[in-house]
């Protein structure tokens, strides 16, 4: 009897450290994959464009990248590293001359940082999964969040829906 007990307390333990193991993890939240490459491995990834861009927080000229006027429908991808960064669905015409959306796909995918760089305040948009400079976020943005995600044509691959 006094075995059975010690193996039903085991059991218990047992399970209550699975449990909490478990809401251990999920409290965590997800954790990306990262890409971590050096600028010489980028260098042979990337055109010397791109390279400027997402490595180097480059900005292409106003109206001149491939997806300012682009209105199909699909999803953006980092052209550093084919994270899934914004859905045509999200995506307005900001008249600025670069691609804008009002959100990115989830709040997982892009990280936020303040630049000081050239005299201004701005915040730079960096993808989460491999570091790369992608453009800068706004807040003169449309509703629903009021933002502006404004992002380098060159920073982008664009996935169309099948
Ligand atoms: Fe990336």
């Amino acid at each position: 009897m006094k075995k059975l007990l010690t193996i039903l307390i085991g059991l218990t333990a047992t399970g209550l450290l699975l449990i909490g193991q478990t809401n251990e993890k999920s409290s965590k939240g997800f954790v990306m994959d990262k890409v971590v490459k050096s600028d010489k491995e980028w260098e042979t990834c990337l055109t010397p464009q791109e390279f400027q861009i997402l490595r180097e927080k480059g900005t292409e000229r106003a109206f001149t990248g491939e997806y300012y006027n682009h209105k199909e429908d699909g999803t953006y991808i980092c052209a550093g590293c084919e994270n899934e960064l914004f859905s045509s669905n999200t995506k307005y015409d900001s008249g600025s001359g670069w691609p804008a959306f009002f959100d990115a796909l989830d709040e997982t995918k892009v990280k936020i940082k303040r630049d000081l760089s050239y005299g201004m305040v701005r915040t730079e948009i960096i993808c989460a999964k491999c570091d790369s400079h992608l453009g800068h976020v706004f807040e003169d943005g449309p509703k629903p969040t009021g933002l502006r995600y404004c992002v380098n044509s060159l920073a982008l691959d664009f996935v169309p829906i099948k």
